[in-house]
């Protein structure tokens, strides 16, 4: 085992670090505010293959390693959560796709999600079931050669933006979680219908959308993977994708504690730095290595995927979420702190940091879900 990352990973590493700083950075407050999709620089981010980093190379990916993608997305992530976020969430179904999809829905999506032109979007949730997955009440109906999908879907990462989702819908209502299919379907159709949720805490650049499903139809060919196989199927998507929100806390918090240090060595109280006070130099330090902690966490989360033990993978991935998520809202409150009254204004991005930071403990599975999977894995 060892715990240093490959010299081609710190390469990757520096590569996002320099596209963060140089091109997400300076616009990120002002796509923030705005509350506006970045698709440009989605666009300029694939051309350094940063969305869907691990998609294989035959779909347009770069065939990346577990690892190499958490820190792309912990990066990202520390160049802006909401802005960064939206390139690192780019890819939200496509582990799905490269994983059960049919031949076709690979070529024919993901060289178009890893490009930039589109990125993708998967709905589970609805509004009276969110950590309940198996309790989905949307419903597809067989319809001769095709299905009809009825529901609604809550809380959808790119729904509005992407041209292309999976959908997840009941087909054998009566089997409960055994009868879930997953189904692929293009956007700009009939029976599709997103609207952007507008009033968010945090991550404002990024899209999130409620979907309306009202006889969308998708021939039967769209089925990925198989028919009453979804609930298992989203079970592995999963487990990288809380390793993903794992290298997002990180990477927050890392931006956070930099924004800290700095602030810590500019201020003056009582004639003094106040990083020359016990009190904030010991803030900093812990805060420092807190996220180390998560760090490694997340890391150990990657490493776990790449051993092929699905079980060590679920209960570091959950793990590894669970503590970044809680450590990255801490770490966020406490760099608002050493800033005093000026961390609780928008003028520093403190304030920015701490709102984003708390949906790292709300989506991909609760704080509350997260121990409970541990739980059911180390009892
Ligand atoms: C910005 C954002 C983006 C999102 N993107 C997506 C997306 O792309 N696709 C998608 O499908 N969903 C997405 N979600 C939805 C997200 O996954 C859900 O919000 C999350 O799973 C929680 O579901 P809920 O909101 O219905 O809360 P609920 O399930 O109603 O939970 C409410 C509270 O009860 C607790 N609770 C519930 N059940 C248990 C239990 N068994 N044990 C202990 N505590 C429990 C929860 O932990 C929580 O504290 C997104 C959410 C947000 C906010």
């Amino acid at each position: 085992m060892t715990f240093q990352l490959t010299a081609e990973q710190e390469a990757v590493r520096e590569a996002v670090r320099a596209f963060g700083d140089e091109e997400i950075r300076p616009v990120a407050r002002e796509y923030e505010e705005e509350h506006r999709y970045p698709a440009e620089l989605l666009a300029e981010a694939a051309e350094l293959d940063l969305v869907a980093p691990h998609v294989p190379e035959s779909y347009g990916g770069a065939g990346m390693d577990a690892i190499s993608a958490i820190l792309i997305t912990e990066e990202l992530w520390r160049a802006d959560p909401g802005v960064g976020g939206s390139i690192a969430a780019a890819d939200f179904g496509t582990g799905m796709l490269v994983e059960f999809g049919d031949e076709w829905m690979c070529e024919e999506w993901l060289p178009r999600i890893t490009s930039g032109e589109t990125p993708i979007a998967t709905g589970i949730s609805e509004p009276a079931h969110g950590s309940n997955v198996a309790g989905m009440e949307t419903r597809a109906e067989r319809d001769g050669d095709g299905w009809v999908i009825d529901g609604q879907k809550m809380w959808i990462t790119n729904g509005s933006v992407a041209d292309v989702a999976i959908i997840m819908a009941k087909t054998s209502p009566e089997r409960g979680h055994r009868g879930i299919t997953a189904f692929l379907t293009e956007t700009d159709v009939d029976g599709y219908e997103a609207t952007p949720i507008r009033n968010k805490l945090g991550i404002t650049a990024q899209d999130t959308a409620e979907i309306v499903l009202d006889g969308l139809r998708v021939p039967d060919e769209n089925v990925v993977g198989e028919v009453d196989e979804g609930f298992y199927q989203l079970m592995q998507f999963f487990a990288p994708a809380r390793a993903d929100v794992a290298g997002q806390a990180t990477g927050v918090a890392q931006a956070a504690l930099e924004e800290a240090i700095d602030y810590a060595n500019e201020r003056e109280q009582f004639d003094r730095k106040i990083r020359e006070f016990q009190a904030i130099e010991h803030k900093l330090a812990e805060m420092a290595t807190n996220v180390e902690a998560a760090r490694s966490l997340a890391y150990r989360a990657g490493a776990a995927l790449e051993s092929g033990d699905d079980a060590l993978a679920t209960r570091l991935c959950a793990m590894a979420k669970l503590f970044a998520s809680e450590m990255a809202v801490d770490v966020t409150d406490e760099a608002i702190q050493v800033h005093g009254g000026a961390g609780y204004v928008a003028d520093h991005h403190v304030e920015r940091f701490y709102r984003d930071a708390r949906v790292t403990k709300i989506y991909d599975g609760t704080s509350e879900i997260q121990k409970n999977i541990i739980a059911d894995q180390i009892l």
